[in-house]
């Protein structure tokens, strides 16, 4: 008999995990090693046999976008009966089908609407308030993480352990989780934890639901299991235990979601549920070259608490991995801009290759270079930099302050932060504005002069109108104003006043709007994200002689969206990118405080600095043939320009497997030398100013002119020491 297609190519382990379709299995590897491949050829196996309807199999991917994928290899292998493959999902997607099916069971109706994170926090505020709880002290975000983590554990509000329930308004957190849930109840809705606890706590008490579920799964397949929490632990648990035909691919060593609740020690916790599971590791890796294979075990190896695996490759050749010190941000967008050229030159198709990010707020230097140059990218897992929502509302006021007749900027941001301006409010401006044909932020003006709006609404909304007064004000002084020959109107102001240029304007409205407090009270990673991504903004504004020229800027950016069915090079976050592969990958910013992240250097623990150093290991692993890893000597972090050192994890590469290379002049690297006791702390700054000014952006210019590029022995010392420990309470923390 021919050897059925999904056979075809997989080794002995392979084989092994695709034909040991009975009993629990575990497949425990490396990256690259087949695990995605196997899982997918099991299926495509279970179905060919005939030994289950695909609408017989659950099969849990990580991403939508890996089910697409899947769904797709497998229609390849085994044609139309893939079809029906309804429960091929995400978590989260399967849990919300199932939960369709039986909502009446934890009160809901069938057509229950699904949360989305903002929805979730005005009823938590709500909730809040109406317990007579501080929000200020105890901000509703902070309560959402908390019943978010909770959920992810697979507690309900009666299961919150004491200790827990400590780490809000005194206790009464778990109270609040009740109220939350009881309130999402009457609205007919859940949000994305509860569309796993309210299956978990169905088939927790529902007998029939559960023995129609293990009657109906024969076989259930999870890939980058290592990824999953407890809740999704405990429901996979449940569904497999009558048939414990259940198959886990993972790798311990890429955990990386931790932070979202993910328990790594659920790979261990399968051996004993599931006692006599079969135990497979892959070892060869199809996916990279030796040079990046052996880069990324070096790297790897450093982590303490590792199951341990051993991974070979029979590919020979390739290039060692590139490791490039350059000068800043924007040499190292250009020179990555210039291999991706350089690709293409060879023929080579962009979507080949992938430029990943430890955060969001990196992606704007590449953006901004790549329209500069006209090359195609797309943004996955995320928005381009300033389709971010919030960019978005940052941009909106500076427009409202530049151009009072914007009316959808107006609109934008009226409400934002919450200010009890809400829709009643608003529908008064648009009816006056309509009437006398003025702009909206005209009409919020001249309605205080009337007494249609009263009590709050009317007095933020008076605050609101000065607020954007000064503002204006102090931008019609700002020294680019007076360049141009206008004079300063601010009526007097200070000299503090007529020197103030437009991205301080920028950080001062975020901060006098509320804007930046509403972030920092927010305590969900998200939001350390939004306030890097924010001070990146003001950034990029530096390089712009005036806010005009950068809203344009910003404007022609919006509407760069290429072609979509051009070939793009992909950029994204390290933790996008799992379980995906490219033949060409860059990756960015590996330096102390942007990767590791100054969270987890903040934190301190070594559990954080090694799943940073997993993230690494995901990172280069993406890599088929060539690996560029980038440091940059300065950064300019939340606006300030910082000098900083390579990443550990540069250093732990093994020399064997890399090629160093620096773009800065003199051989040994020029921050390199500068450190050293004896060396002149400023000779780089002439040293580059002579050697480096073609490749220097206008901003270093403005920097260095401007002094902030430290002037003194003593600050470069303390600059040098704050790229380290960043001296101050986590870059998190700290307004933009
Ligand atoms: P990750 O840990 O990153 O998720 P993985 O273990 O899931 O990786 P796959 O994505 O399944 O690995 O496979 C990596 C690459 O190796 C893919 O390009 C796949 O097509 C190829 N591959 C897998 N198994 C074999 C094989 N037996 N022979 C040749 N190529 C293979
Ligand atoms: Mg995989």
């Amino acid at each position: 008999m021919p050897e059925p297609p999904y056979l075809k190519g997989l080794n002995a382990p392979q084989r092994e995990a695709v034909l040991t379709t009975e009993g629990p299995v575990l497949v425990l590897a490396g990256a690259g090693t087949g695990k995605t491949a196997a899982l997918t050829a099991r299926l495509a196996h279970l179905v060919a046999t005939r030994r289950a309807w695909p609408s017989e199999i659950l099969a849990v991917t990580f991403t939508n976008k890996a089910a697409r994928e899947m769904r797709e290899r497998v229609g390849r292998l085994i044609g139309e009966a893939v079809e029906g493959m309804p429960w091929l999902g995400t978590f989260h997607s399967i849990g919300a089908k199932m939960l369709r099916r039986h909502a009446e069971l934890v009160g809901l109706k069938n057509n229950f609407t699904i949360l989305d994170t903002d929805d979730q926090l005005r009823l938590l505020k709500q909730i809040i308030q109406a317990a007579d709880i501080d929000e200020k002290r105890w901000p509703a975000r902070a309560l959402a993480g908390l019943i978010d983590r909770w959920k992810n554990k697979g507690w309900t509000p009666d299961q919150v352990d004491a200790g827990e329930a400590e780490a809000y308004a005194n206790g009464r957190g778990a109270q609040l989780y009740a109220l939350y849930q009881a309130r999402l109840r009457d609205l007919n809705a859940c949000d994305f934890g509860d569309l796993l606890l309210h299956m978990l706590v169905i088939l927790k008490t529902h007998r029939d639901v559960l023995e129609l579920y293990q009657q109906r799964f024969k076989y259930v397949l999870v890939d980058e299991y290592q990824d999953t929490n407890q809740s999704q632990y405990l429901w996979l648990r449940l569904i497999a235990q009558e048939r414990k035909n259940i198959c886990c691919v993972g790798d311990d060593d890429q955990s990386i979601y931790s932070w979202r609740g993910a328990e790594v020690s659920n790979i261990l916790r399968f051996e004993k549920d599931f006692p006599g599971a079969a135990v497979i590791r892959l070892e060869q890796n199809y996916r990279s070259t030796p040079h990046i294979l052996g880069a990324a075990s070096g790297l790897i190896a450093q982590n303490s608490g590792r199951l341990g695996k051993t991974l070979w490759t029979d590919m020979d050749g390739g290039e060692k991995v590139q490791v490039i010190g350059v000068w800043d941000g924007p040499e190292e967008a250009r020179r990555v801009g210039d291999e991706l050229e350089a690709m293409q030159r060879r023929g080579e198709r962009l979507d080949t290759a992938a430029i990943l990010v430890r955060a969001q707020f990196q992606t704007r230097e590449f953006e901004d270079r790549f329209i500069a140059i006209g090359l195609p990218y797309r943004i996955v897992g995320g928005f381009r930099f300033y389709e971010r929502a919030e960019i978005r509302d940052a941009l909106a006021y500076l427009r409202v302050v530049a151009q009072p007749a914007d009316d959808l900027a107006f609109e934008r941001i009226v409400n934002t932060p919450k200010r009890g301006l809400g829709d009643k409010a608003v529908a008064k401006l648009h009816s006056l504005a309509r009437a006398e044909g003025i702009p909206l932020s005209v009409a919020a003006a001249q309605i205080l002069d009337t007494d249609e709006l009263t009590g709050a609404a009317r007095r933020s909304l008076g605050n609101l109108v000065g607020d954007f007064a000064r503002w204006r004000a102090l931008l019609n002084s700002s020294p680019a104003f007076a360049e141009e020959g206008d004079q300063p109107q601010a009526g007097g102001g200070g000299s503090s006043q007529t020197s103030l240029p437009h991205p301080e304007l920028a950080r001062l409205i975020l901060d006098e709007s509320g804007y930046t407090a509403m972030l920092q009270a927010d305590r969900s990673a998200e939001s350390a994200g939004r306030l890097e991504n924010l001070a990146e903004l003001t950034r990029a504004m530096e390089d712009y002689e005036t806010l005009g020229a950068f809203l344009e800027h910003v404007s022609l950016v919006m509407d760069n969206d290429a072609d979509a069915q051009a070939e793009k090079v992909t950029i994204m976050t390290i933790h996008a990118a799992k379980g995906l592969e490219f033949d060409t990958v860059f990756l960015a910013g590996w330096e102390e405080g942007v990767f590791p992240s100054q969270r987890a250097l903040d934190e301190g623990g070594n559990a954080s600095l090694e799943e940073e150093r997993r993230l690494a290991y995901v990172a280069i692993t993406r890599a088929r043939r060539k690996c560029f890893i980038f440091h940059a000597a300065n950064r300019r972090i939340y606006g300030q320009w910082t000098s900083s050192i390579p990443s550990r994890f540069v250093a732990e590469l093994p020399g064997a497997h890399t090629e160093e290379e620096t773009t800065m002049t003199g051989g040994e690297s020029l921050w390199r030398a500068n450190w050293s006791a004896n060396a002149d702390p400023f000779a780089h700054l002439a040293a580059a100013q002579s050697t480096r000014a073609s490749t220097r952006g206008p901003g270093w210019q403005r920097a260095a002119a401007s002094g902030r590029f430290d002037s003194s022995p003593s600050r470069v010392v303390e600059a040098r020491a704050s790229a380290v420990s960043f001296g101050n309470p986590g870059r998190s923390d700290i307004s933009v």
